[in-house]
């Protein structure tokens, strides 16, 4: 009998999810006995002709990682959806848009005059930018275009599952393989990770006081963390009661708050929003100035509460009206 055939694809990415992939370590031997991987750009010299070939619904599975910026991603992210049976979000990219999400803060000129003009770093007298069609020798060369905000893939195309996190664990994505290949997987649409926030399975739970109260907030290396006790505790925003658990406590039991990588959990529509309203809530300041002095110790807020979920959030970016979108 064929083994099921399938794709892992990357688009808006840091590369970070296929490491995952990799980290299965020798289990990856065992994925590879029972199923055919016929499409991963990164470690395989597969090509899209390779995918276009497969009659629709071919594929048992694509993973698809990343958040969707380009022309190019967009179109594999369609052609994989047609090609298979069930596509899985994989990683807080793919997921709520992640890291590159961040960009939603700025229109596309903004982003393009900084990096080809106004970068320190950029050498470029003739202001020169990539074209997305250009001739050489007669030749017509197309590049991928940028589209004005940055999605998450459920955006773009319909996603059956999600395996969050960035980059999601090894023993998640093991999990989900396998309640794939054996055919048990919940309902679509479910967020292959527990329902419940990270505090509830964080070592330091017992720390965390039934009534918080902030006075200030402050960065890790602005203290010496005591690494026993509650995070938020300490003053250090720690994004755990609004983000999902599964992913080992990882950052807490190394000392550093939770970012909010896993995302919200099902009951939470944003989690920066909830966040920030449980922090406001529990701020002992009342004037104004004392206000603005607790909140220095959150000099970016976006990047703070929407690290990973901006693009995925009630607010999904920023227009900027007085520069072309
Ligand atoms: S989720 Fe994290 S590890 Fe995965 S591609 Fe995005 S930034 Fe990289
Ligand atoms: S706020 Fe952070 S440190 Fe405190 S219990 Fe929750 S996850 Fe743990």
């Amino acid at each position: 009998m064929p083994k099921p055939k399938i794709a892992f694809y990357w688009c808006a990415s840091c590369g970070g999810c296929e490491e995952t992939v990799v980290d299965l370590a020798e289990d990856i031997l065992g994925l590879v006995a029972k199923v055919d991987i016929v499409f991963w750009p990164v470690a395989m010299d597969f090509k899209k002709d390779d995918i276009e070939r497969l009659p629709d619904g071919a594929l048992a599975a694509s993973f698809i990682n990343g958040a969707v910026r380009t022309s190019e991603q967009e179109e594999m992210a369609r052609l994989l959806r047609r090609k298979s049976a069930v596509v899985v979000a994989y990683g807080s990219c793919a997921h709520l848009g992640g890291i590159p999400a961040l960009a939603n803060q700025f229109s596309r000129e903004t982003i393009l005059r900084f990096v080809y003009e106004d970068a320190p770093t950029m050498d470029n007298p003739g202001r020169t930018r990539p074209s997305p069609d250009s001739y050489d020798s007669g030749n017509r060369l197309d590049l991928p275009k940028l589209h004005s905000q940055v999605r998450p893939l459920a955006q773009v195309i319909d996603v059956d599952y999600t395996i969050p996190g960035c980059p999601p664990t090894p023993a998640l994505t093991r999990e989900a393989v396998t309640a794939l290949l054996e055919g048990r997987l919940p309902a679509k649409g479910s967020v292959l990770a527990p329902d419940t926030a990270l505090c509830e399975s964080c070592p330091r739970k017992a720390s965390k006081p039934a009534d918080l109260t902030f006075t200030r907030f402050r960065r890790p290396h602005q203290l010496l963390v005591d690494p026993a006790t509650c995070l938020l505790a300490q003053g250090v925003v720690c994004m755990g009661p609004a983000t999902r658990g599964g992913c080992g406590a990882l950052c807490v039991s190394g000392n550093m708050p939770c970012t909010g990588c896993f995302g919200p959990t099902s009951r939470v529509k944003d989690q920066g929003a909830k966040m920030l309203s449980s922090l406001c809530a529990n701020l002992s300041a009342r004037e104004t100035d004392e206000i603005d002095a607790a909140f220095e110790g959150i000099p970016d807020p976006v990047g703070t509460f929407y690290r990973y979920g901006l693009a995925g959030s009630l607010l999904r970016r920023r227009i900027e009206h007085s520069t072309t979108p």
